[in-house]
This record gives C-alpha cells, structure tokens and sequence, in this order.
C-alpha cells in the first residue's frame, strides 16, 4: 500500500512534525489538576446559528500524508476551536506572516485562531520561537503536546537562517504550513500544495486543507 517512502526521493529542505511524547504531559497531569477551572471563553468561540463545521461529519480526510501524523484540538460542539499563537519573540516580518497566516486558517467555521502577545493562562496556546542557527535541513517544524488523541498545546520553531535562504514567498508558506500543522493539519502527498512536506511557493490552504479541518472537527469522539 504505502510505496511512497520508497519511491519518492526525500527532497532537501523537508519539514519535519515532531509529536512529543506525552511523559511531560503525564508527569504534570497531577498540577494541571491543581489549576483552576479554564475560562471557557479561553477554548471556543460560539458560532452562529448553525454550526457550520458540522458539513465535515461522516466525511472522509482527503490526500494525506499518513508518514506524519497530526491530531485535532478538542472541539465543543457548536463552537470554534480558539487557539492563540504566542508572538511576544516575533520580528515585525515574522509577526507580518502570521497576521497573514492567521487570516488565512480563520476561514475555517471549525478553528479561530488569534494571535497574542501572551497566552492567557490554561488556554489553547502555540508558542512560536525563531531560531537563527540552521536547523539541518529544517525550515520549520511544530512539535505538538497531545493528550488523549487530542493536541492540547505546541511549539513552532522557524529556522530564520534556511528561510532566509529560501526566500520571502517561501517563508510565508512555511509560517502558514507550521500553522497549519499546529491546527490539525497532516502532510499532504500531492506536490506543491501548502501542506505538502516541502518547502515551496504556496502561501494558501486549497479547499482540501479546508475540508480536512471540518472532518477533523466534525467527527470528535466524546
Ligand atoms: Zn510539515
């Protein structure tokens, strides 16, 4: 089934998702109990009268990269996802691509990510941090805490040297892939789509990213 490790040769510049072990999640699970209730409005949005992210139920994820894997957030049902992406770090280019990136991923009924200088406490919070040394062949890559088939936070790291490298249009397609990823999003194996697992010129979700998100978030076990 799965001949594409072999067939397909490994292009350089390849980001990677890295799926943290949960031990620091399991480790810290006895503190977390300590916290005080989540503000609810720290988690989701309330969407409109219908849930538009409920058209993804019973459907199928569509042209997935199944070497990577990536797990939705927790969705309350007739809400969106809110998810915030800490910028205090950012340069004032990087903060410019992911005010892009953030209006891209917001067309989504199922997600409404926001950026924010700092996560409020117990929130749904990625952290962003720009490396300047050269990450191997790396661009980018979004390491996620998972709990329970869930991401319950992350951390994106952007190789500022490589992007450098790469350019300025290639940048914006790995600022808006990393979030992609840290949304929910996979790899894809179709060639030069956003969430294809090499750097490239796309800076856009196609509709596949978009369908994927409402059968991501529709179809939530309890
Ligand atoms: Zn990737």
């Amino acid at each position: 089934m799965n001949d594409e490790t072999t067939n397909v040769p490994r292009v350089k510049k390849r980001r990677t998702v890295i799926a943290l072990a949960v031990a620091a999640v399991v480790v810290g699970a006895s503190l977390v109990q300590l916290a005080p209730p989540i503000a609810p409005e720290a988690h989701s949005a309330v969407l409109g009268v219908t849930d538009e992210c409920a058209i993804g139920k019973d459907k199928k994820l569509r042209d997935q990269d199944y070497d990577d894997d990536q797990l939705p957030w927790r969705r309350a049902k007739g809400k969106e996802v809110v998810i915030f992406f800490e910028t205090k770090g950012l340069t004032s280019e990087y903060l410019k691509h992911h005010r892009k990136a953030v209006e891209l991923w917001d067309v989504s009924p199922c997600i409404k990510p926001q950026l924010i200088k700092d996560c409020p406490r117990d929130a749904n919070c990625v952290t962003i941090s720009l490396d300047d040394s050269k990450g191997g062949d790396d661009d980018g890559n979004f390491d996620a805490k998972e709990k329970k088939g869930f991401t319950i936070g992350g951390h994106i790291t952007l190789y500022t040297e490589n992007l450098e490298e790469a350019g300025k249009v290639e940048t914006l397609n790995v600022v808006v892939h990393e979030m992609g990823h840290a949304v929910g999003l996979r790899h894809r194996k179709k060639k030069n789509v956003l969430m294809h697992g090499d750097t490239n010129k796309v800076t856009k979700p196609d509709t596949t990213d978009y369908y994927n998100l409402l059968v991501l978030y529709a179809n939530q076990k309890k």
